[in-house]
Parts: C-alpha cells; structure tokens; sequence
C-alpha cells in the first residue's frame, strides 16, 4: 500500500492559538479515512490545509509524494482533490444538473474567461452520470434551493465528483441526516470507493456512518492526534473515550 496523502508534522497557529499542532496522518490509496474528534478539534482546518486554503505555519503535506505546500487552491482540482464544505455552498438558484456540471469547472486550472466557452457534451453526459450514481436523477430540474436538506447534502457530494477526483475530502457529510439518509450516503460512499477507486477522507461525527465505512480512523483532540487505527481499535481507545466523554 502506499500513500496518497502524507501530512507531516503540520501546526497551524491562528495568532495565538495552535489549532492543529504538529499532525501527522498517511492516507492510503483506496483507503476509506475518517478523521475524527470533538468541535474545535481542528478538523476543518487540516481539510483546508490540504485543498491549500489556510497555509501551514510548520509542517508538509504531499499528494502522491509530490509537495503541494505551496500549491494554489486552485490547482488542486486539476490534480484530482475534490472537497465537499461543512456548510453547503451550493448555487441555490440553479438547478441540480447545472450545480453538477459548475463542479466540473473547477477541474480546469484556466483563466475565467477560458471557463466560459462552451462546454463539451461529455460533461453534460458526465454530470448525467453522477446524477444517476447519486441517486439524483429525479431532481435534475430541481432548483438546489428546492430540495430537502438530505438531498442538498448529496448534491454537495455530486458536485465533488464532477472533477472526477482520486481523493474526495468530506467534511461533515452525514449531519443533519435522517438515519435512511445516512444508510444511503454509507451505499453511496462505499460504492464510490469500490467500483471508482476513489479514496475518500472523511471528517464525521456520525459514528454510525464512520465505523461502518472506515478502514482507519484518526482522532483529534484539541488539534493533537490522540489516537489511529482501525475503526475497533479507535473505540476502545481510553484516550478517545476520555476526549468525547470530556472528563
Ligand atoms: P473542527 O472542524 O474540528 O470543529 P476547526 O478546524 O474548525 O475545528 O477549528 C479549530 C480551531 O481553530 C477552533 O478553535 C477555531 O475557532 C479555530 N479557527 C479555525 N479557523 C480559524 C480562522 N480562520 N481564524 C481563527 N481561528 C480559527
Ligand atoms: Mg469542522
């Protein structure tokens, strides 16, 4: 097995307050990751230190042993890493489709004005595709803003795929969902995993979802790993039981 994502020893300071403090994690290709651990943990944080929104104050991140430390947002998506917000941002007067296929924009590393030319009928065909894999179909036509909360959170999900990514970071994915809804985001996950290889970091606090579909877990506790393993050895941790009891 090798790794698709190194983080090593990363500390983020925030004025004075560290919030991730020398984190180190190894995300296997085709793994299912979920990073885990109470709010405020730092969680977000590391998200967005990998997709190159907040930068590092120590520490390295590499993508296929490459650095991207000092790689732009931007060009994250043109090497595969497609990210899903804890908060949905989706275009809520567009419909669900047009969301689909607006994800696929983001892939290209261009100028604005080259993003406007017309778009090939292989990523109407694509967005199709993902609508179809999601579960989404039906609400094709569906203003983003129309559609339940359950449905919004897929189509945040949808739009990740739209740049047919190797690694898909999900933040938060299962909250607020109906237990239905957090089994169809389990078949969803799991089957984008299998049949696509895509490898999937997961930030959950849904631990129904979390154990049933990681390979590994780590766990973050006031932005320091407490604790890595398999989903069995992680809940009998007496470190992660003593950081979500709070005692
Ligand atoms: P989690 O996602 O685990 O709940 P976050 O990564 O959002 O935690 O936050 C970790 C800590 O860093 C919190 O104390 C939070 O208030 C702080 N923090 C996050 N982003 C910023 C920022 N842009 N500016 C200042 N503090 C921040
Ligand atoms: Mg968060």
């Amino acid at each position: 097995m090798s790794a698709i994502l190194a983080i090593e020893d990363v500390t983020v300071r925030f004025g004075g307050l560290t919030a991730v403090n020398k984190f180190s994690m190894a995300v296997q290709k085709g793994a299912i990751h979920a990073l885990i651990g109470p709010n405020g943990a730092g969680k977000s944080t590391v998200f967005n230190c990998i997709s190159r929104i907040y930068q590092p104050s120590e520490g390295r991140i590499t993508l296929n042993g490459e650095d991207i430390s000092k790689l732009k947002s931007h060009s994250m998506a043109g090497r595969g890493v497609a990210r899903s917000f804890q908060n949905l941002e989706l275009f809520n007067e567009l419909t669900v489709l047009e969301n689909v296929m607006l994800g696929a924009y983001s892939r290209c590393d261009t100028t604005f004005l080259q993003r406007l030319t017309p778009r090939p009928k292989q990523t109407l065909e694509q967005a199709e595709e993902i609508l179809e894999s999601t579960g989404l179909k039906n609400y094709r036509n569906t203003k983003a803003s129309g559609l339940d909360f359950g449905h919004q959170k897929l189509l945040e999900v949808a739009r990740a795929l739209a740049i047919s990514p190797q690694l898909l970071l999900l933040d938060e994915p299962a909250a607020g969902l109906r237990s239905r809804e957090i089994e169809r985001l389990d078949e969803l996950l799991t089957s984008l995993n299998k049949t696509k290889g895509i490898t999937i970091l997961l930030v959950e606090h849904v631990m129904q979802l979390v154990m049933s579909i990681s390979d590994r877990i780590s766990v973050l506790s006031f932005g320091e790993k407490i604790a890595e393993g398999t989903p069995t050895e992680v809940k009998n941790h007496p470190r992660v039981i003593e950081a979500y009891l709070g005692t």
